[in-house]
């Protein structure tokens, strides 16, 4: 399961460079070339699959662990306040690189250096009933 097109797959491959910081049997871990804050990561499977639908189970749990392997490393190594784990699924979630991969991203408090991060959404109480309604088609 390799793309030759796809970026990440060159990663895997080593044909072209990162800089990793962890790795196992099933996935890697490198820090992203453009960094929302600072020690941005991003976990990746070796095996390319192109989206959270398409991912495979074994490969979904292994990058689940790393990504929770990273996340503690950049409280304790680089004094991270928190982390917001993001994947995003299809171009509408602004999803670029068609590899998974999950974002570990460290946040940082009251740090506009390392981290000038804004909420994407205003928290806004919804309709209830639209609430209800997209649940039933959900559930249906
Ligand atoms: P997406 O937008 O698909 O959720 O995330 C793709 C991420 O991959 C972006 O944060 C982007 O900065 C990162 N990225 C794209 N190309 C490369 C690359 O060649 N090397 C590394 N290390 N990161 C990359
Ligand atoms: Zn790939």
């Amino acid at each position: 399961m390799t793309d030759p097109d796809c970026i990440f797959c060159k990663i895997v491959a080593g044909e072209i460079p990162s800089t990793q910081v962890d790795a196992d049997e099933h996935t890697i871990a490198f820090m992203d070339i453009a960094p929302a804050t600072r020690g941005h990561v991003l976990v990746i499977p070796r095996r390319h699959q192109p989206d959270l639908l398409a991912v495979d189970d074994e490969d979904l749990t292994a990058s689940t662990l790393m990504a929770k392997r990273v996340a503690l490393r950049v409280v304790d190594k680089l004094g991270a306040d928190g982390v917001n784990l993001l994947n995003c699924c299809g171009s509408a979630a602004w999803q670029t690189v068609f590899h998974y991969h999950v974002h570990v991203i460290p946040r940082y408090l009251d740090d506009p250096a390392r981290d000038a991060l804004k909420l994407p959404w205003i928290p806004t109480p919804g309709d209830p009933a639209e609430i209800a309604a997209a649940a039933t088609q959900l559930n249906g």
